[in-house]
């Protein structure tokens, strides 16, 4: 079984098809890049993968149970699925380490003394510590992008969706958050990353998937994509994008 297993996934808003059959296995540990230009869906299946868009057809199962099914059990599973925006929608009015420990104080009951303790710890590992008592609107992008993963990585996800972390980003500033997701992906965390950073799929992904008008046109490892891509629209997205 699968960690988390997409099935013949399809999503409608009104009359237009967003999502079709959209079929992705993704085991513990994997890193797997989804790659396809605007409008192809991408950020509808991370945003059905974590229940703020409800499925039309088809399931998601997370070790083994459907998510769409959960009911009561809903605010567990979401804790275990951390999500990273492209706008990093830090709370404004709270410092980076209020925004790293609200969610672990309320959701998973830890005691301000802990959920600082941790805070710090996720902080250090994303380069933050010394900026614990900033607020958001006094740091860089970049820097608001990694307190924004510390944000994740505070409610003890076991995957992370990253929806194209780096696009709002200026270019200089895109490293620090590439070498942070570097470093998670070497220490087994299972994401499903969106992302037009092909040097990052290159170096760190399992599987890379190319999606096109709501279909999975073609996936495989990213040497077969990126060296040996067999399908026209896998060939033409790539020609553009490198
Ligand atoms: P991508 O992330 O690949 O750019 P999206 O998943 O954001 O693609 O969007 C796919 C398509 O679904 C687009 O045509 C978009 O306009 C449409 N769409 C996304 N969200 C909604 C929504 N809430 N209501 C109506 N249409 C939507
Ligand atoms: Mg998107």
């Amino acid at each position: 079984m699968s960690m988390l297993e997409i099935k013949n996934l399809s999503k409608s808003f009104g009359d237009l098809e967003v999502l079709r059959d959209i079929n992705i296995n993704i085991e513990r540990g994997e890193v797997v890049v989804v790659i396809g230009p605007s409008g192809s869906g991408k950020s509808t299946m991370l945003r059905c993968v974590n229940l703020l868009e409800r499925p039309t057809n088809g399931a998601i199962l997370f070790e083994g149970q459907d998510i769409t099914r959960l009911g009561r059990d809903t605010p567990s599973y979401r804790q275990k699925v951390g999500m990273v925006f492209q706008r990093f929608n830090l709370f404004p009015l709270k410092t980076v380490l209020e925004n790293v420990t609200y969610a672990p104080q309320r959701l998973l009951r830890l005691p301000r003394g802990t959920a600082h303790f941790q805070g710090m710890e996720y902080l250090r590992k994303v380069g933050m510590e010394s900026k614990a008592d900033a607020y958001p609107n006094t740091l860089s992008g970049g820097q608001q992008q990694r307190v924004a993963i510390a944000r994740a990585l505070a409610m003890r996800p076991e995957v992370l969706l990253f929806d194209e972390p780096t696009s709002a980003l200026d270019p200089e500033l895109v490293g620090d958050v590439l070498a942070v997701m570097k470093q998670l992906a070497r220490e087994g965390m299972t994401m499903l990353v969106v992302t037009h950073e092909m040097g990052f799929a290159r170096e760190v992904a399992h599987r890379v998937i190319f999606m096109d008008q709501g279909y999975i046109v073609e996936e495989g490892t990213p040497e077969e994509i990126f060296g040996n891509p067999r399908n026209d629209r896998t060939r033409a997205f790539l020609a553009r994008i490198l």
